[in-house]
């Protein structure tokens, strides 16, 4: 199997380290593939879209040709898991905390509204226990966090949180073959890895 990793901005060696473990785990055969042009997208059977400065892995995306050869990929069921920035990409309608909107290359997959830097700046990063349906307990490490505030249509969200100015959010969206979270599994756990490449195996 062939899991590829977007490679132009953010936490590219850790996603692609969880997916090897992950593999591992299962007992399968795994090549990672640093994904930077839209032709390596047809060779892989499964993403991950890592965590980073989404506006930047957005425009990067954008000028090497990626954004529409993503979109199409991921729309037509390649198995993606965005995390943090990643989710903020897959998101259809992002508002920054602090700037409103941003005007910032999406791919608007998954039908989920996000709020970027929701928990604050830099210095509120935290990590929490999350109790997550399908995964069981999750360490869980945010880091200039988004946050999913509204999801509809076949978006399911996942890991209640209270917060002070959007009521409840959520850390996590599941919808078909796609997973986006909030924080970075791929820095804490194998579980969401495991998981993309039990979709692609299906
Ligand atoms: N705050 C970043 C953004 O909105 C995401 C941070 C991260 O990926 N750790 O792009």
């Amino acid at each position: 199997m062939k899991a590829g990793v977007l490679a132009l901005q953010g936490d590219v060696e850790e996603h692609g380290e969880a997916f090897r473990r992950a593999a591992g785990e299962l007992g399968v055969s795994l090549e990672v593939v640093y994904v930077k042009r839209p032709a390596q997208l047809k060779e892989v059977d499964v993403l991950a879209i890592p965590g980073g400065e989404s506006t930047t892995i957005g425009v990067l995306a954008k000028r090497a040709g990626l954004l529409e050869p993503l979109r199409d990929a991921v729309k037509s069921g390649l198995p993606t898991l965005g995390t943090c920035a990643g989710a903020v990409l897959m998101s259809s309608d992002v508002v920054d905390a602090v700037v409103g909107r941003t005007d910032q290359p999406l791919l608007g997959v998954l039908e989920a509204a996000v709020v970027r830097n929701a928990f604050g700046r830099q210095r509120e990063s935290f990590e929490a226990d999350l109790q997550l349906e399908d995964f069981g307990q999750v360490r869980a490490v945010f880091i200039r966090a988004p946050a999913f505030v509204k999801t509809w249509g076949g978006a399911k969200p996942l890991g209640p949180l209270p917060h002070g100015r959007y009521g409840t959010v959520y850390a996590a969206v599941v919808q078909r073959h796609m997973v986006a979270t909030a924080f970075h599994p791929e820095l804490s756990t194998t579980a969401f890895h495991r998981l993309m490449l039990e979709i692609a195996r299906r």
